[in-house]
């Protein structure tokens, strides 16, 4: 598998997503659930629980949030009781909002179906996504959603909380940044392309960066991720938004995917590399390697 097949939906593309569902003002009950029969995500990095969809008949769809790489949308069941609909997009996992006369395309996996007529549409070829639902506190209080790390988009974000998050880490720093516990949302393409904006190298460990660096990680992160929020997500082969348009990011991304290129900084070529089984891309001149 390539790198880029391995690439999945990150912090900006499950935003993306997020505001595609809101713009669709989804606000009439569900009227009706169909699964398919295949086995969507499983593993020590998902819940444990049964899918439990059924819980969603006749719920009224809410405010739709986002947590690191989860859709989080809340429903009120018939009875008012708070729910959630948790969406995981895996790595080719997709939400369409579609109308019913809509042909229904191959890999399809849940079709809810509104009384407005309208259906919210999840299709997975590779199957690497999820679906759960269930009464809101036990989903956010049951991991993969109660581990996971702050938010990088948030407020109070900053080298202080990387710091605290991740300052004792032997991991190699690329590495290190892709754990959801420490910090949400951050996969291969933009903890490569942060770790360029801050002038970082990839390969380091993570302890023994200065406060200083931390800070300007920080905000390397929150640059990368609020253009490709803007830019509607990085689209390198599966990703689309719910009325399936693919992301411009892939256009600014200025490391990723460019190996054997001139930097964009030095000109110097761009070295890729590879740790943990994940490639990367960084320059040996901009992002030395710490003197021993
Ligand atoms: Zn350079």
């Amino acid at each position: 598998m390539s790198e880029a097949e391995r690439a999945m939906p990150e912090l900006p593309e499950v935003e993306s997503v997020r505001r595609g569902l809101v713009r669709a003002r989804l606000r009439e009950p569900v009227r009706e659930i169909w699964r398919s029969e295949h086995q969507l995500r499983t593993g020590a990095n998902w819940l444990r629980s049964k899918e439990n969809l059924g819980c969603l008949l006749r719920a009224t769809p809410g405010p739709v949030r986002r947590r690191g790489k989860y859709l989080l949308w809340d429903m009120s069941g018939e009875d008012e009781e708070a729910l959630v609909l948790l969406i995981h997009l895996g790595m080719s996992g997709r939400c369409g909002v579609a109308r019913p006369e809509q042909p229904i395309v191959a890999h399809t996996h849940l079709i809810l179906d509104f009384e407005d007529g309208r259906q919210l549409r999840f299709v997975d070829p590779r199957r690497f996504g999820g679906v759960r639902a269930g009464p809101r506190e036990a989903i956010y209080q049951s991991d993969p959603v109660a581990s996971l790390g702050p938010e990088p988009l948030s407020r109070s974000f900053d080298g202080a909380v990387l710091e605290a998050a991740l300052g004792r880490s032997k991991r190699a720093l690329r590495d290190a940044l892709l754990d959801q516990r420490a910090v949400a949302g951050i996969g291969n393409i933009y903890a490569v392309e942060a770790c360029f904006e801050a002038k970082l190298n990839p390969l380091r460990p993570a302890a023994g960066l200065s406060s200083q660096a931390w800070l300007k990680l920080a905000d390397a992160l929150q640059l990368v991720l609020r253009r490709g929020v803007e830019n509607g997500g990085t689209t390198l082969k599966d990703f689309r938004n719910v009325v399936g348009e693919v992301g411009r990011n892939q256009d600014d991304l200025r490391v990723y995917g460019r190996a054997g290129q001139p930097c964009p900084r030095c000109s110097r070529k761009l070295r890729d590399f590879v740790s943990q089984g994940r490639s990367g891309v960084y320059c040996t001149r901009c992002q030395p390697a710490p003197r021993k």
